[in-house]
């Protein structure tokens, strides 16, 4: 398949290991950035405390997942600590024509799949500020059993070594700081060429800009 891009909207990945704090750094964006949409993912992981079915995911059987899975339903997909997670293709597509900015909280793999697709999509890789910080922010959550903790601790290193595969890379020690850089590429995404061209056509026409000059 030719890789698409997104013509006005910006489609962001943000990856990182369990513990890194990209949740709580998505959602601190999403509050300074209401107009970005992020997806809702499928996943066969059974919900935490306090989570609900559409907000944090689209909560599903092994058998549905794969069902859909085999249907092409999905932009991506991937199984990550032992559960299945993808995105919706069709969410995904009609969000992005519409000039829509689209975030995706996704793994590494799930990435990977995305950048053949859309070879402009960017992508944003959270890592920790060392591997002791990951045990304890994820021992200090406490959603997870303690098995679920370990096996997350032991995959952090893998995951952690796809880092150089992403556009950017923030370093969450200090939680405010690296808000603000995520805040900057997403604003940075957001001036680039074709990007605003989309965003402001009739400016553009009017100052007699032709994306090819
Ligand atoms: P959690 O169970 O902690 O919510 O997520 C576990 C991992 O699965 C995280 O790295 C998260 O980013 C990833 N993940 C969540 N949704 C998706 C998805 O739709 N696709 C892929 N490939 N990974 C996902």
């Amino acid at each position: 398949m030719p890789a698409k891009n997104p013509t006005s909207g910006s489609l962001f990945m943000v990856v990182a290991p369990s513990g890194a704090g990209k949740s709580t750094l998505v959602n601190a964006l999403l509050k300074q950035e209401p107009e970005i949409k992020l997806s809702i993912s499928y996943t066969t992981r059974p919900p935490r405390p306090g989570e609900e079915h559409g907000r944090e995911y689209y909560f599903t059987t092994a058998d549905d997942f794969l069902k859909r899975q085999a249907e092409g339903e999905f932009l991506e997909w991937a199984e990550v600590h032992g559960n299945y997670y993808g995105t919706s293709r069709l969410m995904i597509a009609d969000q992005i024509s519409n000039g829509t900015d689209v975030l995706l909280e996704i793994d590494w793999q799930g990435a990977q799949q995305v950048k053949k697709q859309f070879s402009n999509a960017i992508g944003i890789f959270i890592l920790p500020p060392s591997i002791a910080a990951l045990e304890e922010r994820l021992k200090k959550r406490g959603q997870d059993e303690p098995h679920v903790i370990t096996r997350r601790i032991l995959a952090a290193g893998g995951e952690i070594a796809h880092s150089p595969e992403f556009e950017y890379v923030i370093i969450n020690q200090e939680f405010a700081v690296a808000l603000s850089e995520l805040t900057a590429i997403v604003k940075a995404a957001r001036c680039r060429f074709p990007q605003q061209a989309a965003r402001n056509t009739f400016l553009f026409t009017q100052l007699g800009i032709h994306a090819s000059s």
